[in-house]
C-alpha cells in the first residue's frame, strides 16, 4: 500500500491541531526546518494524551515545534525539558517558546545534549517520557544517561530509526557519508530491542520510530 495515500486518507479523521501549531509547520516547512512527521506526531499525540507523564525530556528542539504540540497534548501540570545546541535554532526556538507556552511548562537547555543528559543524571532529575529526535549518529551514546534519567514504566520514543530509508538499504546501497549513521543506527536498533531494561517496539510510521519502556 502506498503510504502517501494512507497519510491523505487519514487526515480527515485526525484531530485538529490549533492554529498556531499548524502556521509553526508550515513556517518550518517553508524555512526547511526537519519537524516530526503526521504520523510521529498521531503516535505521540496518543502516546501523551492517554499516558499523561509529568516530566517530559526532548532531546533535539529545533525552533520548538515539537516541544509546543507536546505541550498541546498534556495536562497543563505536565512539564517539558528540551535540549538544543545549534545557535540559529535556538533563536526561532526562543522565540516561538516565549510566543505559546504561557504557562512556562516548557524548559529550554541551550547546549550540547550530551553534556546536558549527564548534567540531569548527576542532579538526579528523572523523567516518566522521553522523546529522542537529535542527531541520529548520536542515539547510541545518548542512550545510557537517557536510561538512567528514565523511570520504570517511563517511555522511550526515539524517532527516524529509518533515516530516510537508509538504514534499510544493505550497507553498500547508501553512500559514505551516511554509511556511518547507517551502522550506528542499526546498532542503536538492535541494543534497545535486546536491551534487559527496556521493552521495544518498532513502528513504520513516518521515518520509523521506536517505543521503549523502561523496564
Ligand atoms: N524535535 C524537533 C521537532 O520535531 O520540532 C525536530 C528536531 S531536528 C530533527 C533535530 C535537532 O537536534 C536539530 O535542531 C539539531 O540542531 C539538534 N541536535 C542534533 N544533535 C544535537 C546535540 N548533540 N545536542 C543538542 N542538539 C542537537
Amino acid at each position: 500500500m502506498d503510504q502517501d495515500r494512507i497519510e491523505v486518507f487519514l487526515e480527515q479523521f485526525r484531530r485538529e491541531d490549533p492554529p498556531y501549531i499548524r502556521a509553526l509547520a508550515q513556517k518550518a516547512a517553508a524555512d526547511g526546518v526537519p519537524i516530526i512527521r503526521t504520523g510521529t506526531q498521531d503516535v505521540l499525540r496518543f502516546l501523551l494524551r492517554t499516558r499523561k507523564p509529568e516530566r517530559v525530556l526532548e532531546v533535539g528542539t529545533a525552533v520548538g515545534y515539537s516541544a509546543l504540540f507536546m505541550k498541546e497534548c498534556l495536562p497543563d501540570t505536565s512539564r517539558i525539558t528540551t535540549v538544543e545546541k545549534v545557535e540559529m535554532r535556538l533563536r526561532e526556538a526562543r522565540k516561538n517558546l516565549a510566543a505559546h507556552d504561557e504557562g512556562k511548562q516548557i524548559r529550554l537547555l541551550e547546549g550540547e545534549a550530551a553534556e546536558w543528559l549527564s548534567a540531569l543524571v548527576e542532579r538526579k532529575e528523572t523523567f516518566d517520557f522521553v522523546f529522542m529526535d537529535a542527531a541520529k549518529g548520536q542515539y547510541l551514546n545518548f542512550l545510557p544517561a537517557v536510561i538512567s534519567l528514565l523511570e520504570p514504566g517511563g517511555l522511550l520514543v526515539s524517532d527516524n530509526i529509518w533515516h530516510e530509508g537508509d538504514v534499510l538499504e544493505s550497507r553498500y546501497a547508501v553512500n559514505r557519508r551516511d554509511r556511518t549513521i547507517h551502522g550506528r543506527m542499526r546498532e542503536y536498533l538492535h541494543v534497545i530491542t535486546h536491551h534487559e531494561r527496556l521493552e521495544t517496539l518498532c513502528l513504520p510510521v513516518g521515518d520509523g520510530m521506536t517505543i521503549s519502556e523502561r523496564l
